[in-house]
């Protein structure tokens, strides 16, 4: 089942495993809902993998991942493959049961009806494991707990299975691992002081057996992710990496391992790389071009490289012929049998298949490649370094002509734009009067009680929003029947926040099918697909726009809704924006001007926007910005310059108001302690954050820097379908206020609620403001709170 023997392998690293209909997410869904069984959803997982093995291998990719797939995520599946499963999941040996695993993804509800009996954990309510950003993409993994005294063993047998399925199908693969050092990196522990690293040696054993008997099975080669390569590194991590790969190819010296790296260059890593005994190592072409040569040079005569030159975290097409150019020299040096064509990382990263994208601007779609569309230009990349360009002439004229067209295309630059971004000093990016004096005046302005309780904006996206929205899309509904029934659920949705006493209103984002999509649907430079989902984490999916040229705001984009809503209550209603950093890191962005540049552009949209806010008389106006962080390069040495740029594109966005309008911004789980600094210079009058599963941690960083501004903490992880009771968030609250000051506090969730459902969200935010009125009533009282 490959190709001509001469053929340089090609392969993807990963591929998305959602479907192209996102068949595993309504799988899943309706497995949690109980509509379906363990046995459909397992039938499902299986379905997709044979068809993205048969997609893979029509399109001529010749070295085929297995492991790649995933229920939920794949750093989830390793924590259960190597038994580190917290004890509070209450497994303890054996196979580990899809509750418990669901179990440590999703959290569980004690009460909640549960499809699979009989396992330990049944009727217990647990919470979820902590979930974080896999390095810097939009992809979140379930962050692996360790303890001092854990222990390993092999508790799953999927990457077996799956090489095993694959192999019935007639499909030879190369399995995909997690690494084990970068697995133990990512996790954390609760021992103080212990560092999750020095289980290496523990760990190291379950990952031979599993080697060796992928090898007795037939495997030729694994490949083993370790993307920790590309970070900053200790001397402790580089001497992990060296006994984990001596460990491993003393105990199983037959099989080849090809050590992949991504999302950056090796850098100051390189020796450690080099020297490592793995049969080839993956090096990410795309993010660290320039590493090409000195890798070249300097690898050992026995390592195959593997060209990671298809962009595997964006959209944009290949261009095959400048590549070929690149490459074709280090080819020529190493000779075909020593190199591998891939994508940059696993294709997990990207949409698709583009050809189901069928209204999509005709120019715009020349210049863009899915999944599907990678996969053939790996093919042909690979074809044209073996048999030579002219086998592939066409394919390469058609790439030549789409370079020509986006460099050229009048649908990339506006002169208003540009004209705009060179009087970008002129303007200006602070406030008119420092924090201090603007929380007095804004003190004065909403006489809001001691810990104002809000929300992060929206309430749930149930199936009648989702509905009626997509019967309007379809035509079926008019205009006018679909405002009147979103005027409809936001009425309703502040009538019943004013039943039970929030302070700070929000209208609950019914209108909006994302808070990323919205706002780019409404500027200019923007695309949008139809089924280009990337996997966000487990079952949520992201549709990110495509930012393919110069931003502006035609007209305003929210003043309607905000005047409506506000229209309803005599309770502050915040008005809800996304800031320009997060619409820039949750879209797949153009490669051709500096992300600073295009960030900046959307910051001026933004700021126009704010700016009718206050005109039309909101007195909040929330920017979130919940993606800052993820935007931080890999690299401390490039942070400066990121959130340089990044934070003056949130003032400018926030700037343009008077000192009584109060900017609040939101954030979700990130850790603050390093960019604090940046949090303090955004200035905004009121952060929201995630801290509910950190319990409460995360503020360490704002009460070390003396955080002057207000912060929400947020009390209840809505991650979880978990209803929180009074006594956790006044706990939590206590936490708070060891770090806070009083008249810092707010009380809100972690983030919006859109995916949670009513049923989950009313008895938390009674209780949340239940809990708020607690504390109150204390600090009246001059009571502790322990
Ligand atoms: N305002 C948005 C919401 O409530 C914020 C969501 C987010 O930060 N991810 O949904
Ligand atoms: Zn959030």
């Amino acid at each position: 089942m490959s190709l001509s023997s001469s053929s340089l392998p090609v392969a993807t690293l990963g591929t998305p495993r959602i479907g192209p209909r996102r068949e595993l997410k309504l799988a899943l869904e309706s497995f949690w809902a109980g509509k379906t069984s363990e046995r459909d959803l397992l039938q499902t997982a299986a379905a997709l993998r044979t068809a993205n093995w048969a997609r893979q291998h029509a399109l001529g990719i010749t070295v085929i991942p297995s492991n790649d797939f995933s229920l939920y995520d794949q750093v989830l599946d390793t924590s259960v493959m190597v038994g580190a499963i917290p004890a509070v999941y209450g497994w303890e040996s054996g196979p580990v049961p899809l509750a418990t695993y669901f179990a440590m993804a999703r959290g569980a509800q004690g009460d909640a009806h549960d499809t699979s009996c009989g396992h330990a954990h049944h009727g217990r309510s647990v919470v979820a494991q902590e979930m974080t950003k896999w390095f810097d993409t939009n992809y979140h993994y379930m962050v692996p707990e360790f303890s001092k005294d854990q222990t390993f063993a092999l508790s799953s047998r999927k990457p077996i299975a799956e090489f095993e399925e694959a192999k019935a199908l007639g499909y030879h693969t190369r399995p995909v691992l997690v690494g084990p050092v970068t697995f133990l990196k990512l996790g954390k522990s609760h021992d103080a002081g212990f560092d999750p690293l020095s289980l290496l040696d523990r760990l190291l054993p379950v990952y031979v057996e599993l080697l060796r008997e992928l090898a007795q099975r037939g495997a030729d080669w694994v490949q083993i992710d370790e993307p920790c390569l590309v970070l900053d590194l200790d001397e402790a991590t580089r001497d992990a990496l060296k006994r984990a790969y001596a460990g491993i190819s003393a105990a199983v010296p037959e099989l080849k391992i090809m050590l992949a790296t991504y999302f950056g260059e090796v850098g100051d890593n390189l020796d450690t790389a080099l020297a490592l005994p793995v049969a080839g190592l993956h090096i990410d072409l795309k993010r660290g071009p320039d590493q090409l040569a000195p890798i070249a040079s300097r690898i050992r005569p026995d390592l195959v490289l593997s060209l990671g030159v298809v962009d595997g975290r964006n959209v944009w097409r290949t261009d095959l012929s400048g590549t070929l150019d690149r490459i074709t020299p280090v080819v020529k040096q190493m000779g075909t049998h020593r190199v591998q064509i891939a994508p940059s990382c696993s294709l997990l990263h990207v949409p698709i298949d583009l050809a189901l994208e069928t209204d999509l601007d005709p120019d715009v779609k020349t210049w863009l490649a899915f999944s599907v569309q990678k996969m053939a230009e790996l093919a042909t990349l690979g074809k044209a370094l073996s048999q030579g360009r002219a086998s592939v002439a066409d394919a390469l004229s058609a790439s030549d002509s789409a370079v020509i067209s986006r460099d050229t295309s009048p649908k990339i630059h506006n002169d208003a734009v540009a004209r705009r971004m060179s009087g970008l000093a002129s303007v200006r990016h602070n406030r008119q009067s420092p924090f201090a004096q603007r929380a007095e005046i804004q003190r004065k302005a909403f006489d809001l009680p001691r810990f104002p309780t809000t929300t992060i904006g929206s309430f749930p996206q149930t199936a009648t929003v989702r509905n009626a929205r997509a019967s309007f899309t379809r035509g079926d509904i008019t205009l006018d029947t679909y405002e009147k029934f979103l005027r409809a659920e936001t009425a309703e949705a502040i009538r019943w926040q004013e039943e039970i006493g929030l302070d700070v209103l929000v209208h609950g984002e019914f209108e909006r099918n994302d808070m990323v999509q919205y706002f780019g649907e409404q500027l200019t430079g923007f695309a949008f697909t139809k089924h280009a989902w990337v996997q966000s984490y487990g079952s949520r999916y992201v549709r990110p726009p495509i930012l393919f040229g110069d931003v502006s705001r035609p007209t305003s984009m929210t003043v309607g809704w905000w005047r409506y809503a506000q229209s309803l209550t005599a309770k502050p209603m915040k008005a809800m924006l996304t800031g320009p950093v997060t619409i820039l890191n949750w879209s797949f962005v153009r490669d051709d001007v500096p992300r600073s540049v295009a960030c900046r552009q959307i910051a001026f949209a933004i700021r126009d926007e704010v700016i009718d806010l206050e005109e039309a008389g909101a007195g909040m106006i929330q920017i979130d910005e919940a993606a800052l962080r993820e935007g931080l390069p890999l690299r401390k040495s490039q942070w400066k310059t990121y959130l340089d740029w990044a934070v003056d594109s949130f003032r400018i966005s926030s700037s343009g108001v008077q000192d009584k309008t109060q900017v609040h911004t939101h954030m979700c789980y990130s850790e603050f302690n390093d960019i604090i600094d940046a949090i303090g210079a955004m200035d905004a009058d009121v952060i929201s954050i995630e801290t509910s599963r950190s319990k409460m941690e995360l503020l360490d960083a704002f009460r070390s820097y003396k955080y002057p501004n207000e912060i929400g903490p947020g009390v209840y992880d809505i991650h979880s379908p978990r209803v929180p009771e009074i006594g956790e968030m006044t706990e939590l609250l206590t936490l708070a206020r060891q770090r806070l000051t009083d008249d810092q506090l707010w009380i809100n969730p972690d983030c919006g609620l859109k995916t949670r459902k009513w049923e989950e969200v009313k008895p938390a935010l009674v209780n949340m403001v239940a809990a708020a009125r607690e504390m109150r009533t204390a600090l009246a009282s001059g009571r502790r709170m322990n």
